[in-house]
């Protein structure tokens, strides 16, 4: 349910709004807008009695929102939000890349890869310290000598940094170091992980399962969203399908289906998405073209001996070439892109 103020309520009133809504045992969620103030509720089972918050001074009116999911529908919040990681704002005006390798793998390859993410125009580096490999047997990241590494990099290039947490016992020791915390498709309805991420308050990228439907992707958002972080940027990964020329479907139409369904930023990650380096530029054309807020996309400097994702990871060439294209693309979709 969503309350309405008229645009001359007075601070008390919406006050003694939440009061009221408190009292039924339910959660407001107060959003003051250019024009007038809206009152998110949550917490409720069945539809909320509406005549008593009606019969308060300065509510305008009530909208019963329709949707299983609320703070992160437009409905309920209808601007834009920007999501502000550490100075880099995701959402709003600029179209922002995130690259690196899939995992960190050393000091030195971090390093390598990072000059090229700088030099050509990203604003954060990607690369996984814990792994989640399909195979137990396969590299499982450096862990927290990883996320040092990572903290490294940010000191020296002065990139921002992501990185996957994979479980509750050690999201705490990421959150930690990261300035946004990914939390990977096969996490995406992993419960109690997404209600810890949002306790920890960072910015989190929330990649989509790769066999969710996009009303289940937009319920794990609002998990994270429930524990009052609003800090949350969506991902497109890629679905399984029957197709076997990539290794996921790149959803590129639940771009502009989450943009208008929801007010929180989503970017595309074509690496992942098509599993294969030839269609990263391609794909990422198409991305930024649907709408995407941003990209996030693996680099390495020798893909062959990569550890994990050789096949996808584009080399230092290949990202100077996407970042020239996406400078050249961003101003035709109303976006910048330094
Ligand atoms: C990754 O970003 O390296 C990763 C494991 O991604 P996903 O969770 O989308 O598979
Ligand atoms: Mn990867």
């Amino acid at each position: 349910m969503l309350i309405v103020m008229k645009t001359d309520a007075t601070q008390e009133m919406v006050d003694e709004v939440c009061t009221c809504i408190k009292k039924m045992g339910l959660k407001p969620h107060a959003m003051p807008g250019a024009q007038r103030t809206a009152i998110g509720v949550t917490g409720n089972k069945e539809r909320v009695d509406s005549d008593m918050i009606m019969s308060q001074l300065g509510v305008r009116e009530i909208i019963h929102v329709t949707k299983p999911f609320k703070l992160v529908s437009r409905e309920f919040f209808p601007v834009d939000s920007i999501i502000d990681v550490d100075g880099v704002k995701i959402g709003g005006k600029e179209f922002v890349v995130m690259a690196g390798p899939c995992s960190v793998e050393s000091r030195e390859q971090c390093m390598v890869i990072a000059e090229t993410i700088k030099k050509h125009g990203g604003k954060i580096f990607r690369g996984g310290a814990f792994k989640p490999r399909t195979s137990p047997y396969a590299f499982q990241g450096l862990k927290e000598e990883g996320l040092k590494i990572l903290a490294e990099v940010r000191d020296k290039f002065g990139l921002k940094i992501i990185t996957e947490a994979v479980d509750t016992e050690t999201i705490d020791l990421v959150a930690k170091y990261t300035d946004m915390i990914q939390i990977g498709a096969r996490n995406m309805q992993n419960y109690s992980l997404l209600r810890k991420a949002g306790r920890t308050k960072k910015p989190v990228l929330l990649k989509r399962g790769m066999s969710a439907t996009l009303d289940e992707f937009l319920m794990a958002a609002e998990y994270i969203m429930a524990e009052d972080n609003k800090n949350v940027v969506l991902c497109e990964r890629g679905v399984r399908t029957f197709a076997d020329h990539t290794r996921n479907t790149l959803d590129l139409s639940a771009i502009p289906f989450v943009k208008r369904t929801s007010h929180l930023p989503i970017i595309s990650d074509p690496s992942h998405g098509t599993g294969k380096r030839d269609k990263v530029i391609p794909l990422s054309r198409a991305s930024i073209a649907v709408g995407a807020d941003g990209l996030i996309i693996e680099v390495h400097h020798d893909p062959s001996k990569a550890l994990s994702d050789g096949p996808q990871a584009i080399t230092p060439d290949m990202f100077a070439e996407l970042m020239r294209q996406m400078k050249t693309l961003a101003p035709v979709v109303d976006k910048e892109c330094e």
